[in-house]
């Protein structure tokens, strides 16, 4: 059996804001809001771009005629540039202070200066005008409240408008630079670095810590950063992640939670393990070298079983009979050839997680070890991560939640990656519980996506996957270049971009087949969302299967989250919330990701414009949502 696709070239998408999808009847979260203007009769322009809609659909964003395709289905087109639907949940003061934040976010200096410029307004004013002012700019529009209770109405509000949350607890600690880099080296150096036998260090660089890169802040603006303090902290961050998990089963019939795994344990585990599983899949790769099967695509190289086991006899790995005995698994190598998934799966057979430190040398094929055992408190702190992360899932399956793990930096994340797919395996058995990240600006993205999935129709369970382009782009470049190894992303943007829509193309392909795969498209970029509608309208998935989600940041881009929202699809927004003063790495963060050279957000300010003008000349100034 052949396990590689062939995935068709890539369609580019067009420019166009119009969108033909399959027709869903409105969802659950639908807003009472569009009924109405559907009561009105109100009718947005048709784009003649859509030949294949023929009658008036019941959201009323989305135009109208109506086709039937083959199987019945209607199509509809969502309209971006509609901004009378897209601000619809909003108030003119609320498009205000959108405005003036975007606005301000296009001053170099309040953005490079922001923390400062915080800082200095709560010594000039007080903390309690300060936190007006916060509320009425960047805390308003980025931020959902300060406590679980106090974001209540803003939750049920986006609800009402078709758009979910996934609530984001985003207190921080403001580390100086020097803090966070010595918590990172306390948390990642090892004190017995060594070999046993020859005293010799066999760790990659990559997989060091860098006290130059110990601050992993450093370059990253859209994700949030956890350092390690002690076993304590770890639980307190594990039952702050409980509480969104449960708050996120009463925000939406359907919600998901996100949850980030450096928050859950000491990332020495993660950095140790990575390197592990990184010189386990490449020693298959020298070994299909071997076998004259370099240069194939990664599920296409099959080893032959008895020239496998005597390669690694006469490596040295281990005796011929011990050998024997790894491929004697029930499906393991009976077809007479090993894969990949095959050879990764030796991993969980063969060793207990604290044998894992040992890894084969891929120029001398010897097995060596990384380090010399982990201590009882190591192991222990190991077990501890292990446990949260069960502990999580288990409060996921129990809410009704979907729980997504954050992709982190690539010394992180081939654990990450492989821990998660290990909870994919145990709770994804029934529907997608667990949701996997993968980060597409990496080259490797879209073997990391196949071999999952793969396994994933192998062993039967439900693959969900949830897909951002990848937030840390230029911190890895960096130490990448500054500590000598390959830099892992892809070259340029329109690589990244290419590497999106594959990922994305091969995902739905699989739902097209089966209907068992989910996927989240977490992007803020538009032309990436209306790729998702095309091909959903391709394969005529209807939005109300709940196989395709979407996902963006509050207070982003709600001109493509409300749409979305309001013609059905599952949108989510990721809500932080937090008390002012804790959350304020977070806006700032925020600030430099809406910088005003960023096209996102130009658009956002010229839509929101746009709005502004259509309520001064509609007379609808004082438009207040109703739901
Ligand atoms: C709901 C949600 C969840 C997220 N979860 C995660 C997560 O778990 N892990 C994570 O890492 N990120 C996560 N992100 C952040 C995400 O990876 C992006 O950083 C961010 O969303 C910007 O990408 P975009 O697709 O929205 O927009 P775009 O503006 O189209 O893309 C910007 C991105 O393109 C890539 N890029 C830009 N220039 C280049 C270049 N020269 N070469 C190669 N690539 C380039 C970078 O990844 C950059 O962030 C999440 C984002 C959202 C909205």
């Amino acid at each position: 059996m052949s396990h590689a696709r062939a995935v068709p070239a890539l369609a580019r998408v067009s420019s166009r804001k119009r969108t033909r999808v399959t027709f869903a009847t409105k969802r659950f979260r639908s807003s009472g809001a569009s009924t109405r203007a559907k009561e009105k009769n109100e009718v947005p322009a048709v784009d003649p771009a859509c030949t294949l809609v023929e009658r008036r659909c019941e959201v009323d964003l989305i135009s109208t005629g109506s086709s039937r395709a083959a199987d019945g289905a209607k199509k509809v087109c969502v309209d971006f540039d509609n901004t009378r639907e897209a601000y619809k949940s909003k108030t003119t003061l609320e498009l205000l202070r959108s405005l003036l934040v975007f606005k301000l976010c296009t001053f170099d200096f309040v953005v490079d200066k922001n923390k400062e410029l915080m800082d200095l307004s709560k010594r000039l004013f007080g903390q309690r005008v300060f936190e007006k002012l916060m509320k009425m700019t960047f805390y308003g529009q980025f931020v959902a409240g300060g406590d679980q209770d106090s974001i209540k109405p803003l939750i049920e509000k986006n609800q009402a408008f078709g758009v979910g949350s996934v609530l984001d607890y985003s207190v921080e600690e403001d580390l100086t630079q020097e803090e966070a880099e010595k918590k990172e080296m306390d948390s990642l150096t090892v004190r017995r670095v060594i070999g046993c036998r020859t005293g010799v260090d066999h760790r990659e660089k990559k997989y060091k810590a860098h006290r130059q890169f110990g601050d992993r802040r450093g370059g990253v603006i859209s994700a949030r950063t956890y350092f390690y303090a002690d076993e304590a902290k770890c639980d307190q961050h594990m039952e702050t992640f409980v509480k969104c998990i449960k708050a996120s089963a009463g925000s939406s019939v359907d919600g998901f939670s996100a949850i980030k795994m450096t928050a859950l344990g000491r990332p020495q585990f993660l950095l140790q393990f990575s390197e592990v599983l990184v010189k386990w899949r490449h020693f298959f790769s020298l070994l299909a070298a071997q076998q004259g099967k370099d240069g194939m695509a990664v599920l296409d190289q099959k080893l032959e079983l008895e020239q496998l086991q005597e390669n690694l006899a006469s490596l040295g790995v281990g005796a011929k009979q011990d050998i024997e005995n790894w491929f004697t698994g029930e499906k393991l190598g009976s077809s007479g050839t090993i894969d990949l998934l095959d050879w990764n799966s030796l991993i969980n057979d063969r060793t207990r997680i604290s044998h894992l430190l040992v890894v084969p040398n891929v120029e001398t094929g010897h097995l060596e070890p990384l380090l010399s055992r982990f201590t009882e408190e190591e192991e222990h702190q190991m077990k501890r991560m292990l446990q949260r992360m069960d502990i999580l899932a288990k409060h996921a399956v129990e809410s009704g939640v979907r729980l997504m793990v954050d992709a982190e930096q690539t010394y992180f994340q081939p654990a990450i990656s492989r821990l998660t797919l290990e909870m994919q395996r145990i709770f994804n058995t029934h529907k997608p519980i667990i949701f996997n990240t993968y980060q597409c600006y990496l080259k490797e993205a879209y073997d990391n996506v196949m071999v999952d999935m793969e396994l994933s129709q192998r062993e039967g369970w439900y693959f969900g996957a949830k897909l951002v382009r990848g937030a840390y782009m230029h911190q890895e470049r960096q130490r990448a270049a500054e500590i000598g190894y390959d830099d892992p992303i892809n070259p340029d943007y329109e690589a990244t971009n290419r590497m999106y829509h594959r990922c994305l193309e091969y995902v739905l392909e699989e739902i097209d087949r089966n209907r068992k795969a989910n996927v989240m498209v977490a992007s803020h970029n538009e032309n990436t969302v209306t790729f998702t509608l095309q091909k959903m309208n391709e394969i005529r998935l209807s939005p109300r299967e709940n196989k395709v989600y979407f996902g963006q940041l509050l207070g982003m881009c709600d001109q493509i989250s409300f749409p979305l929202g309001q013609a059905g699809f599952p949108v989510y927004k990721y809500v932080p919330y937090g008390p002012v003063n804790e959350v304020i790495p977070y806006l700032s963060r925020r600030a430099q990701e809406n910088r005003g050279f960023m096209k996102g957000s130009q658009r956002e300010r010229s839509l929101l414009w746009k709005e502004l003008k259509r309520r001064l000349f509609s007379g609808q100034l004082l438009y207040k949502p109703i739901y």
